[in-house]
């Protein structure tokens, strides 16, 4: 794997007033200067987010890249603007912080090492703190975890900010189907109970072959293109209208990643993620009250795409060898992530229900008033009211 040197450009990364480098601060939306406190606003012209959302050909893209021979170089050696460190990357990094004096590091769109490069970015839009806060009150409500969890999510650790790659699809599909629709209709037939002649209704279904072609446009299709999280937020979490232009101020300070998912391999994700989509419109076209499809072929056309970089906050809760990870949507604060569930918890759960069915069993059994008896055993003292009224009413 070759590695190379980038040499870091001017990325309007200085600030104002002293010339420090600027960070990005997700809770006023501007990018501040660690050293002064110089808040530097981010405006945009017309133009410039207009670039954020040009949808580019997919089909046309897709032939070029063939065409390359890419050889990927996801080693980097980037030279520090603050200290002058070369500082070495294992990943192909968009942004991230020098190893040595923690200063930002951004590269400039032709630094990064894929052919195609990020156009849009949603800016985070709440602070790691904030995240934090979101995660703990998401894990007070997984009730059946382990309480050491619950414990460690009050205070995550090493929550990392990360612009994740993305790309977008967009098609219009027009799909050509065969299918069956089923039809209940209700037969009336007679049968014996003790020697008595009895009728009831029967359920049918009548199946009708059917066919025809139903068309769906889909706008902005979400594919991670990335492996190195494992867990991501819903798609429809995120609200692209804020996307702003590809630009270093907003990464500056956040780490981020160059896609490691090809367009073509994001392309076959995004067709099946449609294809869910296509599946419901032919049973909604077929109608009916139940459906079957036999065969259907789907014709892609007005294929477009998008590169763009989305905010999540990451870690991963370790937890007797096994690993948790977790997201939060860093722009929403929404929370996706995996959570141990505690044996002990649900066994108790388990050994209470099976209690109080064995006390109902008992008391309806044996006329045993078991509410009556709770009081003998324990006195006025505990009044289980709500359960006592309970349980008066099923025995
Ligand atoms: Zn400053
Ligand atoms: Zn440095």
């Amino acid at each position: 794997m070759k590695v190379k040197v980038v040499k870091l450009e001017e990325l309007e990364l200085r600030c104002s007033n002293c010339g420090s480098v600027i960070r990005y601060s997700p809770g006023d939306k501007t990018a501040v200067c660690p050293n002064c406190g110089t808040v530097n606003e981010i405006h945009y012209s017309d133009e410039k987010l207009e670039r954020a959302w040009e949808e580019k050909d997919l089909l046309q893209e897709l032939h070029k890249l063939s065409a390359q021979q890419l050889e990927r170089e996801d080693k980097q050696v980037v030279k520090c603007s603050a200290c002058g460190a070369e500082v070495e990357f294992d990943r192909p990094v968009i942004s991230a912080e020098c190893h040595y004096c923690g200063s930002p590091i951004v590269l400039s769109p032709d630094q990064i090492p894929r052919p195609i490069k990020p156009q849009g970015i949603v800016p985070f839009a709440i602070t790691k703190k904030q995240a934090a806060e979101q995660y703990s009150q998401w894990a007070r409500k997984r009730w059946f975890a382990p309480n050491k969890f619950r414990h460690y999510a009050r205070a995550p650790r090493n929550l990392t900010a990360l612009y994740m790659p993305y790309w977008t699809y967009d098609a219009t599909t027009i799909t050509r189907y065969r299918g069956q629709r089923g039809d209940y209709y209700y037969v009336t037939e007679t049968y014996y109970e003790n020697g008595e002649q009895k009728t009831r209704e029967r359920r049918e279904i009548r199946w009708t072959p059917v066919s025809g072609t139903v068309r769906v446009d889909f706008d902005d299709v979400l594919v991670p293109a990335t492996q190195n999280v494992s867990y991501f937020p819903d798609a429809d979490s995120f609200d692209l209208g804020e996307m702003k232009p590809y630009d270093a101020r907003l990464l500056s300070g956040f780490y981020s990643e160059a896609y490691t998912v090809d367009l073509d391999k994001g392309f076959e994700i995004a067709k099946n993620i449609m294809d869910v989509s296509i599946r419901q419109e032919i049973r909604r076209d077929i109608g009916g009250d139940e459906q079957r499809i036999n065969w259907y072929e789907t014709k892609y056309s007005g294929l477009t795409y998008k590169h763009i970089l989305l905010p999540v906050y990451h870690s991963v809760y370790k937890y007797k060898d096994k690993e948790y990870p977790f997201v939060i949507n860093g722009q929403t604060g929404k929370v996706y992530g995996k959570y141990p569930i505690s044996f002990w918890k649900i066994l108790w759960v388990i050994l209470l229900v099976l209690l109080i069915a064995l006390l109902i069993y008992v008391g309806a059994e044996y006329n045993f008033d078991f509410v009556q008896f709770w009081h003998d055993l324990f006195g006025q003292a505990m009044i289980l009211a709500p359960f006592s009224d309970f349980a008066r009413i099923v025995v």
